[in-house]
C-alpha cells in the first residue's frame, strides 16, 4: 500500500478571527490498493493557497458555490500534478493534470471527471504557472479587465489596482497596460512590493498603503482621476480610490480581502459616502466571478500563455516547499507575505 501525507482542517478560526497555521494539521494515510474504473492516481506537484479559502474555513461559507471544509477531513483547493496510473479513458500515465478540487495530499486517487488535462508546453514546463499566470488568477485578471473594465485603447485611461503585488493584482495591472490603459498605479503593503511593481512590472507608480497617505499619493499619481479600478481588497483603501474616480468610471469588483476575517456578507456593504460617489458619478461596480466565464477559459489561457512566452506578461511567484507548510503558506498569503502567486511545491 502507498503511504501518503495529507493536510486536514484542525480547527476553525471563527468568522471574526484571523486564520493561523495551527488551523491545519498533517496526517499519514494510505492510498486504496486498487484503482476503480473512472479513477486516476496522481502525484501532487504544486498546490495553491487562495483568499477564497478563508470562507471555506467557516462552518457557513456565505456563498452557494463554495462548500465548507470539514473538521478532521482533508482540505482541497487548486492543484496540479502528474498522472501515475489511470482507469479513465481520457488520461494516461505522465499526463499533466489540474483540478480546483485537488486534495492537500502528496498523492491522491481522484475521479477523472474532476481533472483537466493540460499541455505543459503552454507554460514551458513551469507547472506552477497553471496555478497562477496561466491558471485561475491569470484568468481572473484577464477576464476581470475585459468583462468589467471597459478599457479602450487610445482613451488615455488611468487604472488603479489594489492588492497590486498579489497573484491577480500583479497580472491585472500588466493586462490593463497591454489592453490600452495609458497609466497603471498599484496599491500594496510594502516598499519592496512597490519597488517590484514599478521596476519589474512596468506600473507607473505604486503606493504603500501601510506607510503612505493613499489619498494624497493618488492625487499626485493620478492627476486626471481614476477611470478604472481593479479592486482586490475593499474597505477603506477602496473608499479612498472610489472617491477619486472620474465620471462614468468602472470598478472591477474582484475581491474584498480586507473584510474576509470579518462576519460580513459578500460583497460587504459600502459606506453611504462611497455609494453616493458611485451613484452621482455613474460609476459601474458589478460583481465579477471568474467561474461564471468558463466558456472563455480556454482562449484566455492561450492568450495568457502567449503573453508569458513573449515576455509581455511578467510572472511573480512566492514558493514554499513541502506539504507540511500548507498552513504556513496560507497564513502568510493572508498577511501579505507573498509577492505574486503564493504556491506550495509538494514534489518534483
Ligand atoms: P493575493 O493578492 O496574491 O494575496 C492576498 C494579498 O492581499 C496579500 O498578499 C496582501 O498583500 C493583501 N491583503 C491582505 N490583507 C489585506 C488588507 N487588510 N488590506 C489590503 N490588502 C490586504 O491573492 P489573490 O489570489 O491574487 O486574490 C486577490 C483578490 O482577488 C482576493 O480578494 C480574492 O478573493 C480575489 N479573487 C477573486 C476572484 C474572482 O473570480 N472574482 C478570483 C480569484 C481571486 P499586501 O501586502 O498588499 O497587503
Amino acid at each position: 500500500m502507498t503511504q501518503i501525507r495529507k493536510v486536514v482542517l484542525n480547527s476553525r478560526p471563527g468568522k471574526n478571527g484571523e486564520p493561523v497555521p495551527e488551523n491545519f494539521r498533517v496526517e499519514e494515510a494510505c492510498l486504496p490498493a486498487d484503482l476503480n474504473p473512472g479513477h486516476v492516481q496522481v502525484r501532487t506537484l504544486y498546490l495553491s493557497v487562495d483568499p477564497y479559502m478563508r470562507c471555506r474555513m467557516n462552518e457557513d461559507t456565505g456563498t452557494d458555490y463554495l462548500s465548507p471544509w470539514q473538521l478532521s477531513e482533508v482540505v482541497e483547493g487548486g492543484g496540479v500534478g502528474i498522472v501515475e496510473d489511470s482507469r479513465h479513458d481520457s488520461f494516461t500515465e505522465g499526463d499533466t493534470v489540474a483540478s480546483f478540487s485537488w486534495p492537500w495530499q502528496t498523492q491522491a486517487v481522484l475521479e477523472g471527471k474532476l481533472l483537466q488535462k493540460l499541455d505543459p508546453q503552454l507554460v514551458d514546463g513551469r507547472h506552477s504557472y497553471f496555478l497562477g499566470a496561466v491558471g485561475m488568477p491569470g484568468l481572473t485578471a484577464l477576464l476581470g479587465v475585459r468583462e468589467k473594465g471597459h478599457v479602450t485603447p487610445g482613451a488615455n485611461q488611468t487604472m488603479v489596482v489594489s492588492g497590486a503585488a498579489g497573484a491577480c493584482g500583479s497580472l491585472a495591472g500588466q493586462i490593463g497596460r497591454l489592453d490600452g490603459c495609458s497609466k497603471v498605479v498599484g496599491i500594496c503593503g510594502s516598499d519592496e512590493k512597490c519597488q517590484v511593481l514599478v521596476s519589474e512590472l512596468g506600473f507607473n507608480s505604486a503606493i504603500n498603503y501601510k506607510r503612505q497617505d493613499v489619498a494624497a499619493r493618488l492625487r499626485e499619481s493620478c492627476p486626471t482621476g481614476v477611470d478604472v479600478y481593479f479592486d482586490n481588497v475593499g474597505g477603506s483603501i477602496s473608499d479612498t480610490v472610489i472617491a477619486q474616480m472620474t465620471e462614468g468610471g468602472h470598478v472591477i469588483l474582484c475581491g474584498q480581502i480586507s473584510q474576509y476575517n470579518k462576519d460580513v456578507p459578500y460583497p460587504p456593504p459600502l459606506p453611504a459616502s462611497t455609494q453616493e460617489v458611485l451613484h452621482t458619478k455613474h460609476i459601474t461596480r458589478e460583481r465579477f466571478t471568474v467561474l461564471n466565464y468558463t466558456e472563455k477559459h480556454e482562449a484566455g489561457m492561450l492568450q495568457l500563455s502567449q503573453w508569458v512566452r513573449e515576455g509581455k506578461l511578467k510572472v511573480l511567484e512566492t514558493v514554499v516547499k513541502g506539504l507540511d507548510n500548507m498552513g504556513v503558506a496560507f497564513h502568510s498569503m493572508m498577511k501579505g507575505g507573498n509577492v505574486g502567486k503564493q504556491i506550495v511545491h509538494v514534489s518534483e
